[in-house]
């Protein structure tokens, strides 16, 4: 898989036409500080080199962390819940026990990567956040719009996750304790175990935790 790509764009203001190099493939060792530039706010911008006109320059990308063993697949709007990418498969057939992972939005594209990078279980993480994300509607009385993982704090004893909450989006930081996470893990390993074993990309976000709920409660 080569590692970036040239583009030909069009200004939409401008209609200048110039060339962008587009990243689609990470890991430690051409890009050692990776993670630097994913949550850099560059990432994922582009700018006309004539005008200055900015705007978003969303691609697909393979994020590659060979040495904590987990892969992260970007595909802007990507539907499918499972995508076995059989070239990719075989160029990594090696490492057939590491975590891949499919997201098809930037904020949990970064997110999946915090999770992972902290040596977290995703599929626990989303559990809990589902979980926190009920108190949180309970207690602001609004729907929450969307959420992510914050942190996790071992010596704290504390998860934090960040929500949207309302037509209006509002901030709100709900920081809980740490046991939601691990009895979490628990539900993952009774009900779920080797779910993430299978081959190809998988989307453990939101939906699977809803779903993940559903099969746990009703067993
Ligand atoms: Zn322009």
């Amino acid at each position: 898989m080569s590692e970036k790509i040239n583009k030909m764009i069009i200004c939409p203001k401008c209609s200048e036409k110039s060339e962008a190099e587009l990243i689609c493939s990470m890991n430690n060792k051409s890009f050692p500080d990776m993670k630097k530039i994913i949550f850099g706010d560059k990432f994922f911008e582009w700018q006309c080199p004539k005008c200055g006109f900015q705007s978003k320059l969303l691609h697909p990308l393979l994020y590659n962390d060979m040495e904590k063993r987990f892969m992260v697949y970007y595909i802007p709007d990507a539907k499918r819940k499972i995508i076995a990418d059989e070239k990719l498969e075989k160029e990594f057939s090696e490492l057939s026990h590491i975590k891949k992972r499919l997201v098809s939005d930037v904020n949990e594209f970064r997110e999946k990567i915090a999770i992972l990078d902290a040596g977290a279980d995703d599929m626990a993480v989303e559990l809990a956040k589902y979980a926190v994300e009920r108190i949180v509607e309970k207690s602001a009385n609004k729907k929450v719009m969307s959420g992510y993982f914050l942190d996790m704090d071992k010596s704290e004893n504390t998860i934090s996750f960040h929500f949207f909450v309302g037509n209006e989006n509002r901030p709100y930081i709900q920081t809980t304790r740490l046991e939601v996470y691990n009895r979490s893990v628990g539900i993952v390993k009774e009900y779920f175990e080797g779910f993430d074993k299978q081959s190809g990309f998988i989307k453990i976000d939101r939906e699977w935790a809803k779903e993940a709920w559903k099969i746990y409660k009703n067993s």
